[in-house]
């Protein structure tokens, strides 16, 4: 068998956020090759690739066998081959920093503590400080939705952006990504990972389920980029909550689920978040999380 597929199955431990969504259909695929066979198969069907859901929320609570959703975690190889590294799309942030790190290659350790897969990361082009995954990218196996077939993509010089790549404009899936190898130094790739994780856990509220930052950064009039937690904070929105889900007392750019949110209490808060920061500041603050 190349795929599972489950029924009328809950998707709260396919997403970091941990929502009690129903869905009719959920298909795993457990190699890349059951990836393509499981696209094929279900291509009729609205498909929704989740990652590691760390950056998508719901709006609904229930979705019917119109929409498939694929989990890829478990096309997760990780190998280096002609001083490439060769890595499938469910294969996560965290593992390819630490087997870059046991095969001291520089560069990933920002990656460590992101949450996502790198199909996720690619989507999103994720990425802290000056780092971001495109960086790294040398060319991108994907498959084409229109003719149901795999092809490669050599990215262009501004095929990504800030938290954007132009994958996004494209009807295509991610399956294998090739990235780029440099040599470094096994000590200090280790220092750099157990620092960034460090840094981010006294930050984030890493002890709620959470979709990592819920808002973009948003510009003021003048074009300078602004903090979502400060505005929040001037309008009183930390800790502001509606059944379970809460912008968090720790920090007010995530929304947490105290326990069990539901869908409209997420998409409540969000709306007060909006509400209360476009009536002070006349400023209009977009979702990073992908809505689904
Ligand atoms: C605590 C926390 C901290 C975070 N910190 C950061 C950070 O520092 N920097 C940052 O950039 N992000 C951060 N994030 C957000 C998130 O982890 C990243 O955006 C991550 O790259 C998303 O990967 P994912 O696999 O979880 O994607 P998902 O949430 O599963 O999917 C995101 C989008 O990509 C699509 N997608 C997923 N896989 C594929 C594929 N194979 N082919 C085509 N489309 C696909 C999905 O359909 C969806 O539209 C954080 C999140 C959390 C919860």
């Amino acid at each position: 068998m190349e795929y599972f597929v489950l029924r009328n199955h809950s998707l709260q431990r396919f997403h970091t956020f941990r929502l009690d969504v129903i869905a009719d259909t959920i298909v795993l695929p457990i190699t890349k090759k059951g990836m393509v066979a499981a696209l094929r198969d279900f291509h009729d069907k609205r498909i929704v690739v989740i990652g590691n859901g760390s950056n998508m929320i719901f709006s609904q609570s229930n979705y019917d066998s119109n929409t498939v959703f694929m989990v890829t975690t478990m096309v997760d190889k990780i190998e280096i081959t002609d001083n490439i590294l060769y890595v499938q799309n469910g294969v996560t942030m965290n593992k390819l920093a630490w087997f870059t790190c046991e095969n001291s290659i520089d560069g990933y350790a920002f990656c460590e503590d992101i949450p996502g897969t790198l199909g996720g990361a690619l989507m999103m082009n994720a990425g802290q400080w000056q780092y971001t995954i495109g960086q790294y990218v040398k060319w991108i196996e994907v498959f084409d939705k229109d003719t149901l077939q795999t092809k490669t993509i050599i990215p262009d010089a501004d095929f990504f952006r800030y938290r954007h790549s132009k994958l996004n404009d494209m009807n295509v899936i991610v399956l294998s990504i090739g990235l780029k190898i440099e040599p470094g130094e096994y000590m200090e790739i280790l220092d750099l990972m157990l620092e960034y994780r460090r840094e981010r856990y006294v930050k984030q509220p890493r002890q709620y389920p959470n979709g990592g930052s819920t808002f973009k950064r948003p510009k003021d009039k003048n074009g300078d980029w602004l903090f979502i937690w400060k505005l929040f904070d001037e309008v009183g929105l930390r800790g502001f909550q509606i059944g379970d889900a809460q912008v968090s007392q720790k920090h007010p750019g995530f929304i947490v689920n105290r326990g069990n949110a539901k869908v409209a209490e997420v998409q409540m808060v969000i709306a007060e978040c909006k509400k209360r920061v476009k009536e002070k500041f006349d400023v209009d603050i977009e979702l990073e999380w992908r809505v689904i």
